[in-house]
């Protein structure tokens, strides 16, 4: 239940789908992904084609599931949402496959979760719009092919060292989205308090921005949490002041920082004393799955960097020992 968590949690699904940006107009930051997108979509449609099959991978909340959604709008077509964990045996994705209509776009959200042999029936579908199905059993078993509707298939993943050659290789998009600064963060808090009907100071907004770790899921949930603070606390308005109150209430730092990620810092620079610890030490020191610290928690850490991934391990930098107001050891 952590406030910043930037993994999905069921409060926030009422409110994501309401927030959603529908087009890639109101769609705010990722410009090249933006750009690219808009000429390949365009192409597509002219030459009255589906899209090529496109992967966004990137640290969770950034809007991954968002921009399959503004695919299907800008094309024209349904969106059909599963994920990796969810289908667990090739007829499962046969039978999505087979349910598609021309020029759908299926959306597979932690797809390097998908198990080996339903990836095998991808191959072939997202080459060929095609699948092969065993009909039969023992000597008399024979393979038929079953054509498909032309889809574009888009990939998401937090982890786009986890796929296999040959699933990424079949992807003709491929765009990695990135933290948000904090301008374009405030954009996007605006646009939700809008929506929302929630009054918002400009000065408010990028106060919020700026602790939201660069991504528009912790935003809408700082914007939230704020909202019922200034409604008991203050006349309703958010300003500065009651953001900043607010968010310091909420234990959330200046720069985005919560408690677990003081710990997790803090534990590198005293019972570690600032040397490499490996992954896996520094999760069971702090009692969190190592997987969690590599996709939620360590990217923004090193994107603003405060850690760093060497050979030997993760080592703590300067600026978290500025950012603690703690002594620097002499050897750093
Ligand atoms: P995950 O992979 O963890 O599910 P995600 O990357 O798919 O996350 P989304 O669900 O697309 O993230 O986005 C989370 C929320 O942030 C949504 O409510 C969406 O409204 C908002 N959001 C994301 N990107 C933008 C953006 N560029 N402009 C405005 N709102 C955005």
């Amino acid at each position: 239940n952590r406030m910043i968590s930037t993994e999905l949690v069921e409060e926030d699904i009422k409110i994501e789908n309401h927030l959603r940006p529908q087009m890639l107009s109101d769609y705010i930051g990722q410009e090249k992904v933006k750009e690219n997108l808009k000429i390949f979509i365009e192409a597509a449609k002219s030459r009255g084609e589906s899209l090529d099959h496109v992967l966004f991978y990137g640290p969770p909340g950034l809007g991954k599931t968002t921009l399959a959604g503004i695919v299907a709008n800008e094309m024209g077509v349904h969106l059909k949402v599963t994920s990796g964990p969810a289908i667990e045996k090739p007829g499962e994705i046969a039978a999505i496959l087979n349910n598609l209509q021309e020029g759908d776009v299926l959306f597979i959200d932690e797809i390097h979760r998908l198990n080996r042999q339903v990836e095998e029936v991808l191959y072939p579908a997202m080459e060929d719009y095609a699948i092969d199905i065993l009909v039969g059993k023992g000597q008399a078993a024979r393979s038929i092919r079953l054509e498909l509707p032309r889809f574009t298939l888009v990939g998401a993943t937090t982890r786009a060292g986890m796929l296999t050659a040959p699933l990424r290789d079949r992807f003709g998009v491929v765009n990695r989205l990135n933290f948000y600064n904090s301008e374009e963060l405030q954009t996007i808090i605006e646009r939700s308090a809008e929506v929302l009907e929630i009054g918002i100071d400009p000065e408010g907004a990028l106060e919020i921005a700026r602790r939201s770790r660069g991504t528009p899921r912790l935003a809408n949930r700082l914007l939230k949490r704020v909202r019922d603070f200034a409604q008991v606390k203050y006349d309703g308005q958010i300003t500065l002041e009651i953001a900043r109150d607010a968010l310091n209430h909420l234990e959330v730092d200046t720069i985005g920082l919560d408690q677990t990620d003081r710990n997790l810092l803090k534990t590198m620079m005293e019972t570690f004393e600032g040397r490499p610890v490996g992954l896996d030490t520094l999760a069971a020191a702090i009692g969190e799955d190592s997987g969690t610290i590599e996709d939620v928690y360590e990217p923004y850490l090193i994107q603003n960097g405060l850690i760093q991934r060497t050979p030997r391990g993760r080592v703590v930098t300067r600026s978290a020992y500025e950012h603690f107001h703690l002594p620097i050891p002499e050897d750093r």
